[in-house]
């Protein structure tokens, strides 16, 4: 190019700025940020002489950190030192992703890290979850994020994250691989691998290939126990409807199939989402052909994956039994009680629990940890069974029960999913009870007290839950083929 004509865009380019300038002023929607008007009048003439999408000014905003970074000392923070904070406003999300990095500190690393809300006394060293009322958390509040997105950065100690929904675990997950290093013995963040307030951009969620499965089963919970629960305003929010993956799911048994059921019990349906086989009613972890048929539990521990199965009904109960014994009577507790004394004493099994009532969160909290201790392979099936009591009995204050507590064990599980990107979380029910329907009059009422052929909700995060939930409906037996075969198995159940 020639210099005069270099002369005449630089010439026209200045004039353009002058008019931009004058537009912007005059027009308020044009200024890049409503609530930050520009006061760098140098950052502003850059910006409009380079018009373009967002990301050019991210690289703009990077480069001179970059540069700095270089000569940069290391700089390392005692993690010790930290507190983690979270907001005093009741999401659980934030609560137990909170609760649940403190955890990974406790369990992996034998560090105790308090998490406290944000009422108590800012200090130098904090780790912030979420919109907390510290400036560093403010600062980065009305940061736009997609939902599979999460914001980490640091302002001066602090270290804050930011994501939608359960992303803030993200966030963790991301904080504790990338972030946490061993210097003589003492874990320390090193805080160059953190971006600025003002550099950091979102980052996407990665999830790895899927190695462990966390399966959530509310026995008899179909939608509206849900729906039934948030009305009561017992729950705020039902942690499902957070789960990017959802969908319906069908239950019919054999028996069904066959015209001698009219719908599933929970010991069919039990071994169908653990066996692959759709087999009669009464059956647990045999075929219709009462020939015994492999459980995902025992496909995962022959891989080497730690299991273990929770429930606040019986350990004996239908549900569990599915993923423990063969039998070909659900009620012949001597032979389920003798199958299963056979695993707990092979000591093949990590956890193995019943009738867990309100401790039903603190066992699925412990279990999570020492199935996933140091890296292994798991498998667990975790049971919340009062809302089927609640449905055969018409309670409603044991379904609502029931669903609260299964509400906060998906709190968790999800945040402990987000912090192991090789794990997928699916909460599911094995069928209906109660046929509960919402009246005209607005309420919720039961309209038997049997078991219904109601298609069951599915909520998912983590690896892998594209695959299971690509249909809208899904089957009890895709369940089982999906979690089968993250264990390894090409076919599995019936064909
Ligand atoms: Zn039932």
């Amino acid at each position: 190019m020639k210099k005069r004509n270099v002369f005449k865009l630089t010439a026209f380019l200045l004039l353009l700025c002058f008019l931009l300038s004058a537009v912007s002023c005059t027009i308020p929607f044009l200024k890049p940020q409503e609530n930050e008007p520009a006061t760098d009048s140098e950052t502003l003439d850059k910006e409009e002489q380079n018009p373009a999408p967002v990301e050019d000014d991210d690289e703009e905003d990077e480069e001179p950190p970059k540069k700095e970074e270089k000569k940069e000392e290391d700089v390392y923070c005692e993690l010790q030192k930290y507190t983690i904070i979270y907001p005093n406003n009741g999401d659980l999300a934030l609560y137990y992703t909170a609760m649940c990095l403190s955890d990974y500190f406790l369990n992996e690393l034998a560090i105790e890290i308090p998490y406290k809300t944000d009422a108590q006394a800012e200090s130098a060293y904090e780790i912030l979850i979420g919109r907390t009322n510290r400036q560093a958390s403010l600062a980065v509040a009305s940061r736009y994020l997609q939902a599979d997105e999460f914001l980490i950065a640091k302002s001066e100690n602090q270290v804050v994250f930011r994501g939608n929904n359960y992303m803030c675990a993200g966030a963790a997950g991301y904080f504790v691989k990338n972030c946490i290093e061993k210097i003589d013995d003492v874990y320390a963040v090193h805080m160059n691998t953190l971006k600025t307030l003002n550099t950091a951009s979102a980052l996407t969620q990665k999830w790895e290939e899927t190695e462990n499965v966390i399966l959530l089963i509310g026995d008899g919970m179909g939608r509206n126990q849900v729906l039934k629960t948030v009305s009561t305003g017992k729950i705020r929010v039902w942690e499902g409807d957070r789960l990017p993956g959802q969908a319906y799911c069908t239950t019919r048994s054999r028996s069904v199939e066959l015209g001698s059921a009219s719908y599933t019990d929970s010991a069919a349906a039990a071994t169908a989402l653990a066996t692959g086989y759709k087999t009669i009613n009464g059956y647990v972890g045999l075929n219709e052909n009462k020939k015994s048929v492999k459980n995902v539990r025992e496909l995962a521990e022959e891989v080497g994956a730690k299991t273990a199965i929770l429930t606040t009904d019986k350990i004996t109960g239908a549900t569990p039994s599915g993923f423990l014994v063969h039998v070909d009577d659900r009620n012949n507790t001597t032979e389920i009680e003798k199958q299963q004394k056979a695993i707990t004493d092979a000591g093949v099994i990590s956890l193995c629990k019943g009738s867990l009532g309100d401790s039903l969160f603190d066992y699925t909290r412990e279990d999570l940890w020492k199935v996933s201790k140091c890296g292994s392979r798991f498998f667990t099936m975790i049971e919340e069974s009062e809302p089927d009591h609640g449905g055969h009995n018409n309670d409603m204050d044991a379904v609502v029960l029931g669903v609260k507590r299964l509400n906060e064990c998906v709190a968790y599980a999800a945040a402990f999913t987000l912090m192991h990107p090789d794990t997928a979380l699916i909460v599911t029910a094995d069928h209906e009870t109660g046929g509960i329907e919402l009246g005209t009059n607005g309420k919720y009422h039961f309209t038997v007290s049997t078991h219904t052929n109601t298609n069951v909700p599915v909520y998912a995060i983590g690896s892998g839950i594209d695959t299971l939930l690509a249909e809208d409906l899904i089957d009890n037996l895709d369940i089982a083929r999906f979690m089968a075969s993250v264990y390894g198995a090409e076919a599995w159940g019936q064909e």
